[in-house]
């Protein structure tokens, strides 16, 4: 279990490192977090707190009013919801199967090392 729980905390850290260049690295540390392997792939997907210049295309901040790059006013964008309902829940029901795997490859897993252990000693022999 403690192998898991490093696991899913290297995942926040790769999302948070993926979230950082969007202008969204804690979303995405918790994303990761939350989410594990599938938080990365939402970070990944994700257009973030940025979009490309329409001039320079050079990647600036939604609600910047002028570009940082080539100084030129740009309309700023309204920080909008980046996930609708709709993708939220799938997001949701794709982390529940994936968790739900990996519960279950873990139960599987310590089943077969307690059968291992139970045999009698001849039965071993045996095989
Ligand atoms: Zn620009």
């Amino acid at each position: 279990m403690g192998v898991l729980v490093l696991l899913w905390l290297l995942c926040g850290g790769i999302a948070a490192a993926i979230g950082k260049r969007k202008g969204e690295g804690i979303a995405g540390f918790f994303w990761g977090l939350l989410f594990g392997p599938f938080g990365i792939a939402i970070v990944l997907f994700s257009s973030g707190n940025k979009r490309p210049c329409p001039f320079c295309h050079e990647r600036i901040f939604n609600q910047a009013t002028v570009c940082p790059h080539c100084k030129k006013d740009t309309p700023a964008i309204p920080n909008s919801n980046k996930f609708t309902a709709g993708q939220i829940i799938v997001i949701i029901i794709i982390a529940l199967i994936g968790s739900y795997f990996m519960v279950n490859y873990q139960k599987s897993l310590q089943e077969k090392t307690a059968i291992k252990a139970s045999l009698p000693a001849p039965a071993k022999a045996l095989k």
